[in-house]
């Protein structure tokens, strides 16, 4: 394992392809109490420029849709299965999710979220530790063994997906809704607060 503090990983070389390919480590972001803790795959080329996740075109759509259900980004966290961009925004390999690992499940033990929502199939499998069709399985609950305890993890369609597909957003503002009531987190929500 590299370095971190806190929550967040300030130094590792474990993935040789992923220090090649990266600018930076993209952490987590959000509160570290936070109900809710959404899952993506790795940084694309926005989230590696600005080091944070879900900050390009997905991160839009994600934004829009938590603001739908009375969330402000700042009530969630967000974060990755791995922290460095892979080169050309492949999908991770089995070896780099492996790699990145220990710092989910560090992660995902010290905020103790009330709802794990996965953004993709990738997430998805990843948890879930099985084959899974994201489009037809999306908004379902599936209890996992995870960072120290069983947690509720809800399947979810990447945003990026319904960003050309009607039928996708649907699904995504659909699993986020039942992400939102699972984790009462309307209540902390901080929009109209300012
Ligand atoms: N897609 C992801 O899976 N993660 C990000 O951070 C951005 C886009």
């Amino acid at each position: 394992m590299g370095t971190m503090e806190g929550l967040d990983v300030t130094d590792c070389e474990r993935c040789d392809a992923l220090v090649e390919s990266r600018s930076r480590i993209v952490n987590g972001v959000g509160p570290e109490d936070a109900a809710l803790l959404f899952v993506g795959e790795a940084p694309g080329e926005r989230e590696d420029a600005e080091g944070e996740p879900f900050v390009g075109r997905s991160g839009a759509v994600l934004d829009e849709v938590l603001r739908d259900n009375g969330l402000a980004r700042g009530d969630v966290r967000i974060t990755n299965c791995v922290r460095c961009r892979p080169p050309g925004n492949r999908d991770p390999t089995g070896e780099e999710l492996s790699n990145c690992r220990g710092y989910l499940e560090a992660e995902v033990e010290a905020v103790d979220p009330e709802v794990l929502v996965t953004l993709g199939k990738v997430p998805s499998q990843h948890l879930l530790g099985r084959d899974v069709a994201i489009t037809s399985e999306a908004g379902s609950v599936e209890a996992v063994e995870l960072g120290g305890a069983a947690r509720d993890v809800l399947l979810c369609v990447h945003p990026a997906a319904s960003l050309y597909d009607r039928s996708q957003r649907e699904t995504l503002e659909r699993a986020i809704e039942k992400a939102a009531t699972m984790a009462g987190a309307g209540d902390q929500s901080t929009l109209g607060s300012f």
